[in-house]
């Protein structure tokens, strides 16, 4: 009886080796393949997706209201 207990300890660190060493170190993280670039509004500074922004000579509005007012008020 005490070696059966042995052999299941040892076939359970075996399995556990095993299962760590046969896959390599995988992020969860990597669910999300293509993370999208966050941007700051240039008006009101609100973070938005650069999808979702309206982008002028390299700066970035979170809407099209923004832009013209960051164009207004953006050069002193
Ligand atoms: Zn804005």
């Amino acid at each position: 009886m005490k070696y059966l207990l042995l052999i299941a300890f040892v076939a359970v660190i075996w399995w556990v080796l095993k299962n760590r060493s046969g896959r390599p170190a995988q992020r969860p993280s990597k669910a999300s393949p293509d993370p999208e670039m966050m941007v700051i509004c240039a008006h009101c500074g609100v973070h938005l997706p650069q999808s979702d922004s309206v982008d002028e000579n390299g700066l970035y509005f979170c809407c099209e209201a923004h832009r013209q007012a960051g164009k207004a008020s953006g050069r002193p």
